[in-house]
């Protein structure tokens, strides 16, 4: 059976972006009779479970329901060690003692191919001398990937044909966690996700996605990044134009509100789930940010 899934991090409510985003994951699995997973994106320290459960609460409200338990990231740290493990018997990884300055100020130089804000490489030649050297700073290292600067196109079911070079991304952070951009690749695989959609702050991410699914033999899910939702002022939301609005709207009052932003409905027209999965295309799905105008304070 075919797989959709939706994966908030819970680090805070889920905004009206985060719920539209939701909203169009649930209805592309649905409309394909697939499965719809919620995954837990829960190993950034700032994760909390009340969010989660808020945030569960959140999707109910809008009707949304999905398979089976929640799979929460922090319980598959053995799944993303062994990914990690086979990268780097492969040759493919490498320590990198590098702090977060250095690798801005080093990123202001002039370097190259790489893509913007790619890591430049400081660490990648490093001798076992300079290692030992740094590792007697007693600073702790990440692990990045040796990326090749490949070139690595995708084809998105919205944002059409995206290519981007693939940078040494970051496979294990040095506080010891794993990386996003690692586990989004292993869970999606794991869980036989077909088709991803999120929201188009990760596009830009995705061709590494794909780069690091294919060096671990994994397979490659389609995508379809959601165009973001901009406040008034052209300005990202924040998260408080969701929790907030859900709170003096109501479930129904929000998925009609979606769904007009997404073209399904015009004003007074029905907007319960079956009237949106006839009506769901991915093809008529709008390309362009949708900024709202009058929400208020939120
Ligand atoms: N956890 C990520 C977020 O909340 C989404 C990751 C994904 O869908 O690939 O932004």
């Amino acid at each position: 059976m075919p797989v959709g899934r939706y994966a908030p991090s819970p680090t805070g409510s889920l905004h009206l972006g985060n719920l539209r985003t939701a909203l169009v994951a649930w209805l592309a699995a649905r409309v394909d009779g697939s499965a719809f997973l919620l995954r837990s994106e829960d190993l950034d320290p700032a994760s909390r479970p009340e969010h989660e459960a808020a945030q569960q609460a959140d999707l109910a409200a809008l009707g949304l329901d999905w398979d089976g338990p929640v799979v929460r990231q922090s319980e598959r740290r053995d799944l993303y060690e062994d990914a990690i493990g086979r990268l780097t018997t492969a040759g493919l990884t490498y320590p990198c003692f590098c702090t977060r300055r250095e690798i801005q100020d080093a990123t202001r130089a002039p370097h190259g191919v790489a893509p913007d804000g790619a890591y430049p490489g400081t660490c990648r030649a490093l001798t076992h001398a300079d290692r030992a050297v740094h590792q007697a700073t007693g600073r702790p290292p990440a692990l990045r990937l040796r990326g090749g600067a490949a070139r690595v196109e995708v084809v998105d079911a919205l944002a059409g044909r995206v290519s981007g070079l693939v940078d040494d991304v970051v496979l294990r952070r040095n506080d010891g966690l794993p990386a996003y951009n690692l586990v989004v690749v292993v869970d999606d695989a794991a869980q036989g996700v077909g088709e991803v959609v999120r929201g188009d702050d990760l596009l830009g991410s995705t061709p590494r996605q794909v780069h690091l699914a294919r060096r671990l033999g994994l397979s490659v899910p389609t995508y379809l990044h959601v165009p973001l939702v901009l406040g008034p002022d052209g300005a990202r939301l924040a998260k408080r134009h969701g929790a907030a609005t859900l709170a003096k709207l109501g479930g129904d009052e929000v998925r009609a509100l979606l769904s007009r932003s997404l073209g399904l409905a015009a004003e007074g027209e029905p907007t319960d789930l079956p009237t949106l999965l006839g009506r769901f295309s991915r093809d008529r799905l709008p390309r362009e940010p949708w900024v709202l105008r009058d929400l208020g304070p939120g």
